[in-house]
């Protein structure tokens, strides 16, 4: 299960911050793209558990899922998953999920049909922002 090593590395990463700047954490947000293989309700569900016992206890986290960035680099129209996937069937979205290179042989780009795609954003989860009361 590599959401339990991801989560933790999330609240080990903000509770040095943290203790860096000596402020407490208030809040922290973080961004699960939508390409990413993780459960966003199992990364939500190991926060709150996880967070017991660090700098992170009484913040209020929120996890959000970001929208990906796929640029095609043939003409260098950048889309997202959503917007390339309209006439992929079901089965091909899920396959799509397990292994996004394989957008590059279920989909053509809208603008000039190649199907060249590199995928910039939306595979990673990322830390959006943590505010301290430092
Ligand atoms: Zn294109």
């Amino acid at each position: 299960m590599h959401e339990l090593s991801l989560v933790q590395g999330i609240i080990d990463a903000v509770g040095e911050t943290a203790s860096e700047k000596g402020g407490r954490v208030l809040s922290v947000k973080i961004g699960v793209g939508e390409l990413a293989q993780f459960d966003i309700n199992l990364v939500r569900g190991l926060l709150n558990d996880l967070k017991k016992g660090t700098s992170l206890e009484g913040a209020r986290i929120t996890v959000e899922p970001e929208k990906s960035k796929v640029k095609c680099l043939s003409c260098g129209k950048v889309w997202n998953f959503q917007e390339l996937a309209g006439p992929i069937s079901s089965d091909e979205r899920e396959m799509i999920h397990l292994l996004p290179e394989l957008l590059n042989s279920c989909s053509r780009c809208p603008s000039c049909s190649k199907s060249y795609f590199e995928i910039e954003e939306g595979r990673s989860v990322r830390v959006i922002e943590v505010v301290l009361d430092a």
